[in-house]
């Protein structure tokens, strides 16, 4: 780790969890069950905790929603964010009812004595606050001034925002500037990233679906965190949120700015393959994504490059034939059928991880 120097940030907490460039990227994600509906968001947010989710949004668009926060927040044991629109009240209520943190896009909550009003019991109470801004909330008068929803537009808007905090006295903020495309999204996050010292969220929004999202966020978020721009993260899919949380770590883990949990090397096989290395693959990743150690672990199909990197891998098999070729820690340790391989494969990685 080591090889992306990390802008200087100022550190905040949602809840317990601090976020800054003197800490690790916090990794976040968001519920899509109806909030007030708290057994079926709890159940979510403990599934995302087992993943490693650490710090959970959820939607407030109702007061009996922010009224379930008291509820939902005894249940689970990540920080969690309220997640606010256009109605001031609501933020208010969320705060009251235990919210960690609240994520707020001032341009829609209206006139300023409302935010005001909000900064106000958030400090009454220490929690911190999210500025969201994004391409279809800009201010008339930015609009005007750019012509268009531009990086530098997205920028300013949150400048000015981070002014107005500051002029009332709260500076425990972070950031998120998102457009839907990667381009202006990096854009806008730079700009801002070079003029302040506050946290940034980062994120693409509505990425879209696993595959086309996936590979939008990866690029959009690995040029930020690359920049060195970056302290929370989340990935914004239309499917799952848990897909969401383990492919940050994966992004992160490419980076080597994060690791967490087994990361699979598979070739992508060929015809000298002769076992199923795709189905092994995914079997393992399924079920091995409780695990929190990092731990590498090589499936590959053949001879060829097979030993090579099963040897560097923590654990790892390598096809022989029709048969596999168990290693740990580099050292062969069994020949196994193509049948016993996954068994045998699961037992010794829980084995290594609970060393
Ligand atoms: S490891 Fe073997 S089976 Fe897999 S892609 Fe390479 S040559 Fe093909």
């Amino acid at each position: 780790m080591g090889w992306i120097k990390r802008r200087k940030t100022k550190t905040i907490y949602v809840g317990n969890v601090p976020i800054g460039s003197e800490h690790p990227i916090v990794v976040q994600s968001m519920t899509n069950t109806f909030t007030e509906d708290v057994e079926t968001t709890v159940a979510q947010i403990k599934e995302l905790e087992k993943v490693g989710c650490e710090v959970v949004r959820v939607a407030v668009p109702s007061v009996r929603a922010a009224e379930a926060l008291k509820e939902i927040k005894k249940r689970i044991s990540i920080p969690l964010i309220a997640d606010i629109h256009f109605d001031h009240k609501l933020a208010l209520l969320s705060i009251e009812n235990g919210a960690d943190c609240i994520r707020i896009n001032p341009g829609n909550i209206g006139e300023s004595w409302k935010v005001k009003e909000i900064i106000s019991l958030a400090k009454e109470r220490g929690i911190s606050i999210r500025i969201g801004v994004n391409s279809g909330s800009i201010p008339k008068e930015i609009l005007a001034k750019y012509g268009k929803p531009s990086p530098e537009a997205l920028a300013e808007t949150a400048l000015n925002y981070a002014k107005f905090f500051e002029d009332n006295d709260f500076t425990n903020i972070k950031f998120s500037l998102k457009g839907s495309e990667v381009k202006s999204t990096v854009i806008a996050n730079k700009i801002f990233a070079e003029k302040t010292d506050y946290p940034i969220h980062i994120g693409i929004t509505e990425a879209g679906t696993l595959i086309s999202g996936t590979v939008k966020s990866a690029v959009g978020v690995g040029i930020l965190l690359y920049e060195g721009i970056g302290d929370t993260v989340r990935i914004s899919l239309s499917t799952s949120p848990k897909e969401e949380v383990k492919i940050a770590y994966k992004i992160l883990s490419a980076l080597e700015l994060k690791k967490r949990g087994v990361e699979v090397i598979s070739c992508p096989t060929c015809g000298r393959c002769m076992v199923d290395v795709e189905t092994i693959a995914k079997e393992v990743e399924k079920r091995l994504e409780h695990i929190e150690k990092p731990l590498k672990v090589a499936v590959m199909g053949c001879a060829v490059n097979g030993p090579g990197e099963a040897r560097f891998a923590d654990v790892g098999i390598a096809g022989a034939g029709d048969y596999f070729i168990l290693f740990v820690k580099g050292k062969v340790i069994e020949k196994l059928s193509e049948e016993a391989a996954l068994e045998r494969l699961v037992e010794e990685i829980e084995k290594t991880a609970r060393k």
